[in-house]
């Protein structure tokens, strides 16, 4: 018993470590010790010795399995350990302070709980132009994804401000983003999200399966939302849940077996999409006996899904070929084949045609698409957003008191190559950090360095950069 003081202690301390202080214990709600259901779910909770609570549904159901057992209290009561344990577990292993507080679910403030709908002041939402002016400041091109989005966004939380109690409903309007991968997408919705002050959850579509098989549960975009909310369910209410990728989830096109992580996974994410009352693990991606479950209801959840869609450019160009082929007005075959804009014309008829279920395309009302990126485009990525790559390297030196600049020559090379890796702006860090990794080990060595210069030489590893001294200007640095 002892020994099991000792332990609790420590983990008490542990927790209160975990806290910053104890007090902040009183801000989690109480849990059941039998079902895991929290305190505002199954109302007022019985407390036993050792802070451990009974729900009344469990303890109803405790007294009539003692009624129906047939053996009286009495005798219960003398066959019955003492209190603090039996069999040589003892509650203390058990008890509420054993939880983390990662699996403990916020208690609603109480100032909030009678206007719960209105925690979003419709005044206090940003106007479409001004999250627009942001993303400007972050994102480069995308105009037309960022003015949709922009709109999308507004009107999804003017919808959520203005509560449901109006005669007219106004729908959700949950987004689908199309664009090749590394171009924006991910970003957007960081950067939104950010901006907006909600809580946002990333989940990949390829890790999710129909529920009960190998792979996270549909549902589990919910539980990450809430760990994102810090488990204020509420908060929790008004986030953003993005899901990459969305085009694996795609119908397969050979269904000779059952399809766990493509069509069903779509006719799963339904109810989510739509809106409903959904009870997720906290702190954790499955449910099981030892984690506590909460009701979060998903109706003002804005869905941002977006993936790349391989080849639904195909089906676009088979379609507008289609409708181009016949009669005096007919174009050429290939009329398309160079369009680089070709996925701006998607339409929920191609998105069908690719493999995505109509009541699934239903439920995702705004559909845009991202442009791919040009050599242009990556040279502005280069250098204009508020925390651009170059300018985070030219801080990093700056700190050295060294000027760090790139020929536009330089930026035009590292752009091409970035290009050529189809990995869309991702590339760019890659091809920077291979030669500025030189540039940062050579570079503290001589305190007399005072500008560095990239060119293109350097870049195509056929010179050495330009280093101007406090002084002179003489190329320094030897080539790999
Ligand atoms: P994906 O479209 O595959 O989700 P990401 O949004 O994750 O791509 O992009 C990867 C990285 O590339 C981002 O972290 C960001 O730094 C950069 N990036 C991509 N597109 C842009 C853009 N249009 N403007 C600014 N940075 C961008």
């Amino acid at each position: 018993m002892d020994n099991n003081q000792n332990n609790n202690d420590e983990i008490k301390n542990q927790d209160a470590a975990e806290n910053g202080n104890n007090e902040k214990e009183d801000a989690y709600e109480k849990i059941c010790y039998i079902c895991r259901r929290s305190e505002s779910r199954t109302g007022k909770m019985i407390s036993m010795p050792n802070n451990i609570y009974i729900c009344p549904d469990c303890m109803q159901r405790t007294f009539d399995s003692i009624n129906n057992s047939g053996f009286s209290y009495e005798d219960i009561m003398k066959n019955m350990p003492p209190l603090g344990g039996f069999g040589g577990i003892s509650f203390m292993d058990m008890n509420e302070n054993n939880i983390p507080n990662k699996q403990k679910i916020k208690k609603k403030e109480k100032n909030k709980e009678k206007g719960a709908e209105n925690i979003i002041d419709l005044k206090k939402i940003p106007a479409p132009h001004e999250i627009k002016k942001h993303l400007d400041a972050y994102v480069v091109g995308q105009d037309h994804a960022k003015k949709v989005m922009s709109v999308a966004v507004y009107n999804h939380y003017k919808r959520v401000a203005a509560g449901r109690s109006d005669d007219i409903e106004i729908e959700k309007s949950n987004i689908l983003m199309i664009g090749p991968t590394g171009c924006g997408k991910t970003y957007l919705v960081k950067t939104l999200a950010k901006y907006l002050d909600v809580p946002l959850a990333i989940a990949d579509a390829t890790s999710l399966t129909e529920a009960g098989y190998i792979g996270d549960d549909i549902e589990s975009v919910v539980s990450k939302l809430l760990a994102a909310a810090d488990n204020d369910v509420e908060k929790a209410e008004h986030g953003i849940i993005f899901i990459d990728e969305i085009d694996k989830i795609a119908k397969k096109k050979e269904t000779r077996s059952r399809d766990v992580s493509g069509e069903s996974v779509q006719q799963g994410m339904l109810k989510l999409l739509e809106g409903s009352d959904i009870e997720v693990p906290v702190g954790a991606t499955s449910k099981n006996a030892m984690v506590p479950l909460v009701t979060v209801n998903t109706g003002n959840i804005l869905f941002i899904c977006g993936g790349a869609f391989p080849d639904l450019d195909e089906i676009i160009k088979e379609r507008l070929n289609k409708k181009s082929s016949i009669g005096f007005a007919a174009d050429l075959k290939d009329k398309y084949d160079n369009d680089p804009n070709l996925l701006q014309q998607v339409t929920v008829e191609d998105l069908r045609n690719f493999g995505m279920i109509p009541e699934f395309l239903g439920r995702l009302p705004v559909v845009f698409a991202l442009e791919s990126l040009t050599e242009d485009m990556l040279i502005r990525i280069m250098k204009e957003p508020k925390n651009a790559i170059l300018k985070q390297y030219q801080k990093l030196l700056d700190l050295d008191e060294v000027k760090l600049e790139f020929s536009d020559d330089a930026l035009a090379v590292i752009a091409k190559a970035a290009l050529e890796k189809k990995t869309g702006a991702r590339a760019i860090r890659s091809i920077l950090e291979e030669f500025m990794t030189d540039i940062m080990y050579e570079v503290p060595k001589d305190h007399n360095i005072g500008t560095v210069t990239i060119t293109a030489d350097y870049i195509s590893k056929k010179g050495a950069p330009l280093i101007q001294m406090r002084g002179a200007e003489v190329p320094l640095i030897e080539v790999r």
